[in-house]
């Protein structure tokens, strides 16, 4: 699954969530959930390194945030976004040897859950409906915390 998608998905559930553990905790979990949903991975470096640099684009922006920060107080969409994020950070080892999936620890990576692939066109169109969804509750959410203060 797309690094980018990780990170996403675990700063929405993180705001809905509100707690900065739990967030951690749904964010790792999403992570393994993603990767089990039958997505994309491209063939060339390239398209990792586009994800990349749209990952650190957006952790960036959730972590510099002012608009984030004065809605989540207790930094659960910090926490949900990172632990997203983290448990792709051991396939960076690959940029300097190769590595095998029996050399990683996370379940998705290692071969313990199946990671499941599907062409370029049904992945993003899934991935970019799955995000939307969480999008539109959060901003259900956000819209009724509004209501709420008057
Ligand atoms: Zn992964």
């Amino acid at each position: 699954m797309h690094w980018t998608t990780h990170i996403l998905t675990g700063a929405t559930l993180g705001y809905l969530i509100d707690r900065p553990v739990q967030a951690a905790l749904a964010g790792v979990g999403s992570h393994m959930l993603l990767d089990v949903m039958p997505h994309y991975d491209p063939d060339s470096e390239l398209g990792y390194v586009i994800d990349a640099l749209l990952g650190v684009l957006t952790l960036t922006y959730i972590a510099g945030s002012g608009t984030i920060r004065g809605i989540d107080t207790r930094h659960a969409i910090l926490w949900g976004a990172i632990c997203g994020a983290l448990p792709d950070t051991e396939l960076l080892v690959n940029l300097v040897e190769d590595m095998g999936p029996e050399q990683y620890v996370f379940p998705s990576h290692d071969g313990t859950l199946p990671h499941m692939q599907t062409g370029l066109a049904a992945s993003t169109v899934s991935q970019a409906a799955m995000i939307a969804v969480l999008m539109a509750i959060a901003r259900h959410k956000l819209r009724l915390e509004k209501l709420r203060q008057g």
